[in-house]
């Protein structure tokens, strides 16, 4: 399937991108329109996607994954956007690559058996919760709280923009433990969401990625045992940053997908839509277009393998993947604009996924850190 192009992908990766796509486009696809309108998919579809394996792909056997490399997570993220609904695959990889990671490199064996092993069966629905009213790409200046009160942690505070905020059974949770301290005070927690004062507050309407849901969420006097601590008080931030290099690799990696599958469509459509007696290839600036179009996207994804590459053998990756999410969010953005444009009137209806995947993409250089805050992260380690 890979033709072995990029020598990374074994036989055994194509039989899983074959399942993974498989999937994607028989089971999920065809119900784009339903679920979009509905502005959330059924819960079902987590349970599907972890009796087949697919959501623990690199985590270990000990909790319940399949034991693969970070290859495997390249695989599911690339084939996911073939469910025509960058909603639904967002959700998903906040359950497998945004949400959990950090539960399994820092949790006991404990919270992995309550919340993780759960959540890769796709039973329980994971969200992360950094992200609050007054503090988006200011991590460290979140100010819902965790105060301690004997062996307990009680949460007050408020989240905003959580992805499977309005059915997550499980927030990884950032609270401030420490008002004195702005790295040092942050900690995160798992916070079991029928927890008495937690609230759901306004699911958010968006201009994309309507399959997925997105929350505030309100929390009062919310008690929680101090064995949901994760990892240890005061590391928050840390872990935070840390989960963040699995975060932005998926949202690369998908993002190039995404964008390919359009370009794929794009080529398609302009070799079939004839315009003053030839098809829109017959013109030489639709051909330089898609050449642009493609080289760009060979460009991302070339860029998101070495990261990808970096990252699976436990090299510091922070500078190469800052990078693939910043070339990526803004190249594929306007690679679908090219490609909305090449549609004509067809690129600005309903019909057919262009304009969704035009909606959906704008998202790519905003969630998971802006392509501002990657300019940031890159010129600090350039020393500038
Ligand atoms: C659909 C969606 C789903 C999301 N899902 C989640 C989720 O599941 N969990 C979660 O915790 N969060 C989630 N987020 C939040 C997301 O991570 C933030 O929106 C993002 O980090 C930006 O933060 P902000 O919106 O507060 O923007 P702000 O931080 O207010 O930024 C506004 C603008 O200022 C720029 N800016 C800010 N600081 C600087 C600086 N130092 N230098 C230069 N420019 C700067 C930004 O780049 C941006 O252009 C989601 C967001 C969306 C839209």
């Amino acid at each position: 399937m890979t033709d072995k192009k990029y020598p990374q992908f074994t036989d055994e990766h194509d039989m899983f991108r074959k399942a993974v796509r498989d999937y994607c486009e028989k089971e999920l696809a065809p119900n784009a329109e339903e679920w979009e309108e509905a502005r959330l998919f059924p819960r079902e579809v987590f349970q599907e996607m972890g009796k087949l394996g697919f959501l623990g792909c690199r985590f270990p056997e000990e909790v319940g994954g399949a034991g693969g490399d970070t290859w495997y997570t390249a695989v599911f993220a690339e084939e996911l956007p073939r469910c025509q609904m960058a909603g639904l695959a967002m959700s998903i990889l906040v359950q497998s690559d945004m949400a959990t990671p950090i539960i399994n490199e820092v949790g006991s064996d404990e919270q992995k058996e309550e919340f993780l092993v759960p959540a890769l069966k796709g039973e329980k629905i994971a969200a992360l919760g950094v992200s609050e009213p007054g503090a988006g790409s200011d991590v460290a200046g979140i100010r819902t709280t965790a105060k301690k009160d004997g062996d307990d942690y009680i949460i007050n505070g408020q989240k905003t923009w959580i992805t499977n905020g309005t059915r997550a059974d499980f927030i990884t949770l950032a609270a401030r433990t420490d008002p004195d301290d702005r790295y040092g005070g942050i900690s995160l927690f798992l916070f079991p969401t029928d927890t008495p004062g937690f609230e759901v507050g306004n699911k958010l309407e968006k201009i994309g990625n309507h399959s997925s849901d997105t929350a505030e969420l309100f929390f009062e006097d919310c008690r929680i045992p101090s064995r949901y601590l994760l990892g240890h008080e005061g590391a928050g931030f840390y872990y935070i940053m840390q989960n963040f290099q699995g975060e932005r690799l998926v949202g690369a990696l998908t993002g190039t997908s995404g964008a390919q599958i359009v370009v794929n469509n794009t080529i398609q459509y302009c070799q079939e839509r004839e315009a003053f007696g030839r098809p829109l290839t017959g013109f030489q600036v639709t051909r330089h277009k898609i050449v642009d179009m493609e080289t760009r996207l060979e460009a991302c994804r070339t860029l998101t393998y070495h990261a990808t590459d970096l990252f699976d053998r436990g090299v510091p990756a922070q500078r190469e993947i800052s990078m693939a999410k910043l070339m990526v969010g803004d190249t594929a953005m306007s690679v679908i604009d090219e490609c909305l444009q090449l549609h004509g009137g067809m690129g600005y209806v309903e019909e057919g996924s262009v304009a969704r995947a035009w909606r959906d993409t704008r998202l790519l250089s905003i969630g998971g850190g802006t392509s501002e805050i990657m300019k940031e992260i890159i010129s600090k380690l350039m020393n500038l």
